[in-house]
């Protein structure tokens, strides 16, 4: 009999790695572009056909529009998902118009020749208060804190504590959602793993080499209780309190981490943390 080490996750190779950083770039310059034009007085729906426009004109496919049929939910009507103050995840955009000091998150996810990319940022609108912006700070941190913690031959668990810990680090005021959580990606945009962001270290499925996760941590000011509006989408904090959403798309290597939806595939933050940036030759 043969024993192997098995995962449930799917490994993706160098060439198929590098589709799916031609992916990350165009989510990366797209959110830049979405951050960029999140001004007061804008809305949400006008920040959705400004990413409509740019996903055509880069070729690729949106892979939010249309989601959700195949598991019976109405099918997401939009390329973004915007999600304001109190909404955590799935905002649906529409007539909304955001106004000064509103916090915004953007989650976003293309595919490019049949490869996924899925990123999330959170920004403000105006002037945004101290507790917001530390809010959306110490989501950004427990993320790349998170992507840090990725490593062939590590847990998924490893990534979960890592995000977990960075937050607590952080105050002891903040919630961190359960209920939601980051994923494999490849070909679907969702595939195995799920991703918590609370957990054990040295807990969960083992990360192999050209292992692709998309990271994404949920923070709000409150508790982590969690409410859906009649929409069947949107995610609000149930206790109203603020939260925030960052996330980025990885590629686990031998040689160290490419984060595929940064527009410098992670080297300043993984340099920070003392991790190694390995980025493949297209
Ligand atoms: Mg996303
Ligand atoms: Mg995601």
């Amino acid at each position: 009999m043969i024993r192997r080490r098995r995962t449930s996750i799917e490994v993706k190779s160098a060439s198929q790695i590098v589709a799916m950083r031609a992916a990350g770039l165009v989510v990366a310059d797209i959110l830049t572009r979405l951050t960029e034009a999140g001004q007061a007085g804008v809305t949400t729906a006008e920040l959705d056909a400004l990413a409509r426009e740019r996903i055509a004109a880069a070729g690729a496919v949106s892979s939010f529009l249309g989601y959700g049929s195949s598991f019976g939910l109405p099918p997401f009507p939009a390329v973004t998902c915007i999600s304001v103050n109190d909404e955590i995840v799935h905002g649906i955009p529409g007539e909304r118009v955001l106004a000064d000091g509103d916090l915004v998150s953007v989650d976003f996810g293309v595919s490019l020749n049949g490869w996924h990319a899925d990123s999330a940022v959170t920004f403000g609108v105006g002037t945004l208060s101290a507790e917001l912006s530390d809010l959306s700070e110490t989501t950004r941190t427990a993320m790349w804190d998170g992507l840090a913690a990725a490593k062939v031959g590590g847990r998924i668990g490893d990534i979960s504590h890592a995000v977990e810990t960075s937050v607590r680090r952080r105050g002891a005021g903040y919630g961190v959602v359960a209920e939601y959580t980051g994923h494999g990606i490849g070909r679907a945009m969702h595939e195995p793993p799920d991703v918590p962001n609370v957990g054990r270290a040295g807990r969960g499925e083992v990360i192999g080499p050209g292992t692709c996760l998309a990271i994404e941590p949920m923070v709000t000011l409150g508790t982590a209780a969690t409410a859906n509006l009649d929409d069947e989408w949107t995610v609000v904090t149930r206790d109203g309190t603020a939260s925030a959403h960052w996330e980025h798309t990885v590629a686990v290597l031998p040689d160290g981490l490419w984060v595929l939806t940064a527009a410098d595939g992670g080297e300043a933050e993984l340099g920070a943390r003392g991790v190694q940036f390995a980025p493949l030759a297209g």
